[in-house]
């Protein structure tokens, strides 16, 4: 009887999975938490200690690759010298996609660097990819990156035509939780540089992770709607208006007023320039 090589029965399996529905890997194996709930009448839904789970062996599994061969100087050194070197968006996007120097590249799918046009007016800039967007490789594609669609339509934007959008971090950080200062400052001078190569007339800051990353303040509640100037490390600067991030605002709508208030002041400044 012919036998299946090991690649043909992990196959078979993932059809099999695919056509009882299964789309989305929660865990490492299956677990048929219907049953823990029919047993536990009432109990939390098991759904969540299993992504828990999921989300602490993804955290160890991160912890046990090899560290990055240089230390955090040397990273910082190594980002400026490769973005430095890079003078159009293409090469600059190549180099984000080389670049080894950051311990996120090694827990990550993928490099998720920009979405849009490059070149457009409008920048915007959020923290760090998540889940979806790690897996697509793409800026903003979860359910937060469809409410910012739809916040960046309201004044005629849409990343097809008119925006360019990035993140603070290039890589998912595990479980994704908040990027630490060295994650950040081994990816800010690529931020810099896609600023100083694409030149926006106005970078829209989406969130406090990158208000902090590139402005150095904390505390997005008071800070969003007063436009600033960020600098980049050539030394430009370029006007820079903070908001409240889409994810914050899918959990608090009550924000939405102020974020709009956001977009119009943004709105109204790229008109004028
Ligand atoms: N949140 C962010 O800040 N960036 C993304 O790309 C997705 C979600």
């Amino acid at each position: 009887m012919a036998t299946l090589s090991e690649q043909d029965a992990a196959r078979a399996v993932l059809r099999w999975y695919a056509e009882m529905g299964v789309d989305e890997a929660v865990a490492p194996s299956p677990a048929d938490y219907y049953s823990w709930t029919r047993a536990e009448p009432g109990a939390a839904p098991r759904i969540e200690a299993v992504r828990a789970q999921a989300a602490a062996d993804a955290a160890a599994e991160y912890a046990a690759h090899e560290p990055s061969a240089l230390s955090t100087d040397e990273a910082i050194k190594a980002a400026e010298a490769a973005a430095a070197a890079c003078d159009t968006f293409e090469a600059l996007d190549a180099a984000v996609k080389a670049f080894e120097g950051c311990p996120l590249k090694a827990g990550a799918k993928n490099t998720v660097f920009t979405d849009g046009v490059p070149g457009a007016d409008l920048l915007v800039i959020g923290e760090a990819p998540g889940r979806d967007e790690d897996r697509l490789g793409k800026p903003f594609v979860g359910r937060a990156g469809q409410l910012l669609d739809r916040m960046l339509a309201a004044i005629g934007r849409s990343r097809e035509d008119n925006v360019l959008i990035s993140n603070v971090i290039f890589w998912r950080p595990p479980a994704n939780r908040t990027p630490t200062a060295l994650e950040t400052a081994v990816c800010r001078p690529f931020v810099d540089r896609l600023i100083e190569i694409t030149e926006p007339k106005a970078v829209l800051i989406a969130g406090g992770a990158p208000l902090q990353a590139l402005l150095g303040i904390t505390g997005i509640m008071r800070a969003r709607g007063v436009w600033r100037e960020v600098e980049t490390m050539g030394g430009k600067r370029y006007p820079a208006l903070p908001t409240y991030h889409p994810a914050f605002l899918l959990r608090q709508p009550a924000g939405k007023r102020l974020a709009w208030a956001d977009l119009q002041s943004l709105d109204a400044r790229l008109k004028d320039h």
